[in-house]
């Protein structure tokens, strides 16, 4: 059993109060996290707001390959505790491990990167012989509070640019498996990260504490990936912060009427169930014209019968459990409602404990509820579709804004897609979730307010731009 007290200023603190968790296919109790007070909360934001960071970037750049030097001679044991946390199997969880190491190394090369911009003042009539220069200043303490889905990529995507940029950091991960956020932490901090740059804390009054990590007067920035909802409550609270939101999706994939149908399968397969379907980016809503429909739903649904899942721990296995049972039953229920209302499910819609079969669903409606809301695991939901811009209607008539896809090689019609999805991504021929761990990532409506993530947006969030001129002939 892995265990954890908080980690605070380089040390880990155990109380009397411990957050336990299971791993939902086993049902076993795999480890657990120390609670922390609100009282020792507010103290360790206060004291971690006042310790200045000044590692040079060099130092940053050793620091955050070293990180990622060490995790790749752990990839058995990382990827076996995520596992054990989520339930994912372990070929997804070996491919998080391989993508932690991404930013780490991204970051390293951006830490050393000159972010600044010089301005030539003698430029107008009322200009002067001066330049000015443009310098990027950290802005303090970030406060990161991360979801379950990539236990270890979530966290590491807000960790590594704050270390790139000398920012601190208090993180409170997802309660529901928070050991991956406190391995890392432990790690960075043998790997030579300075006290206090990072600490990383959790509490089993899950409001209060998630309260105390958005309000609190001495956090300059708030740096959330979650559920909508949660994100919407934070930003009603938060008041004078700076703030990130990366919240949920509904991504579509337009499969046009040119489209090769193999490769139309091929693009779903990797966008929807990877992951356990765990995935804010995850294909939600497969639309499908209807002349190639009957065809691609039957090839899609052979595929999808053919997915090995189950024991997360088996790793020939491509697909383990979703995060609870209360989750998968959620599922079913959804997809149940979704055939009672005239969908004919093609594959899947089994259920034993966690584990919830990949699941096809043709003839879903835009209004059912399994794609109304957002349902996080392994349903591919097919709607059928006549016109590009009936299409697009649809995949734009969600709250979602985050991610798409289209399925084709006819050029004006890719354009609009691109043009038309009102969202932070669209992949052609592609799956919508595709990106570099370094480029921007984000969405629009409720899935974020337009700030992105991914190492290089990071970076810029996380700092300010300081101008100071000089005289200069
Ligand atoms: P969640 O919103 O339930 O929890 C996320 C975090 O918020 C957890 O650490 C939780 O403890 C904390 N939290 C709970 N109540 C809070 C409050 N009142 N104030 C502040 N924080 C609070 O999300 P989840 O179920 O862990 O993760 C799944 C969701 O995350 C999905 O909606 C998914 O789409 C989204 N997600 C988005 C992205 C993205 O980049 N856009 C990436 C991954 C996941």
């Amino acid at each position: 059993m892995i265990e954890f007290g908080s980690i605070i200023n380089g040390k880990q603190e155990k109380s009397n109060e411990w957050i336990e968790v299971f791993n939902p296919f086993t049902k076993k109790k795999v480890g657990r996290v120390s609670s922390i007070s609100t009282e020792r909360l507010d103290e360790v934001l206060r004291e971690t707001k006042n310790t200045k960071i000044t590692l040079t970037r060099y130092e940053r750049y050793e620091i955050l390959n070293k990180i990622a030097d060490e995790l790749e001679n752990r990839v058995d044991e990382v990827s076996q505790m995520i596992t054990d946390e989520t339930g994912l199997c372990l070929k997804d969880t070996r491919y998080e491990a391989s993508r932690v190491s991404d930013v780490l190394r991204f970051s390293a090369m951006k830490a050393l990167d000159d972010d600044s911009q010089v301005f030539p003042c003698d430029v107008s009539k009322n200009g002067k012989p001066r330049r000015i220069y443009t310098t990027r200043v950290p802005l303090g303490l970030i406060s990161a509070i991360t979801p379950f889905n990539h236990p270890m990529n979530q966290v590491v995507h807000k960790i590594a640019p704050a270390i790139a940029t000398n920012n601190t950091v208090v993180l409170k991960p997802s309660e529901r498996t928070p050991l991956s956020a406190y391995y890392f932490t432990q790690l960075a901090l043998d790997c030579g990260l300075p006290p206090n740059m990072l600490n990383c804390i959790n509490g089993k009054d899950i409001q209060a504490t998630s309260e105390m990590m958005t309000v609190h007067p001495d956090i300059s920035m708030v740096s959330f990936t979650g559920g909508s909802e949660i994100g919407k409550i934070i930003a009603s609270k938060i008041g004078y912060k700076k703030i990130i939101l990366e919240l949920g999706g509904s991504s579509a994939l337009l499969i046009l009427k040119d489209a090769d149908i193999d490769e139309a399968v091929e693009v779903t397969m990797n966008g929807t169930f990877k992951n356990s379907a765990q995935r804010c980016t995850a294909v939600r809503r497969i639309l499908v014209h209807n002349s190639i429909a009957d065809e691609y739903a039957t090839k899609l649904a052979d595929k999808v019968r053919a997915i090995k899942y189950g024991n997360p721990y088996d790793a020939n296995n491509d697909m383990g459990t979703v995060i609870t049972e209360e989750a998968a039953a959620e599922m079913e229920r959804r997809v149940k409602k979704a055939i009672e209302n005239g969908a004919i499910c093609l594959a899947g819609n089994k259920r034993e404990g966690a584990l919830f079969a990949p699941t096809v669903l043709d003839h879903i409606k835009n209004s059912h509820e399994v794609v109304a809301k957002e349902t996080f695991g392994p349903v591919a939901p097919i709607i059928r579709f006549e016109t590009l811009d009936e299409a697009i209607d649809i995949a734009n008539d969600t709250p979602y804004g985050l991610s798409g896809g289209v399925v084709s090689n006819h050029w004006p019609s890719i354009q609009r897609v691109i043009t038309e999805l009102d969202t932070g991504t669209v992949n052609v021929n592609e799956a919508p979730s595709y990106r570099l761990e370094w480029t921007p990532f984000g969405g629009v409506k409720d899935s974020g307010l337009g700030y992105k993530e991914g190492v290089i947006e990071a970076m810029k969030g996380y700092t300010y731009v300081k101008t100071y001129s000089l005289p200069w002939d």
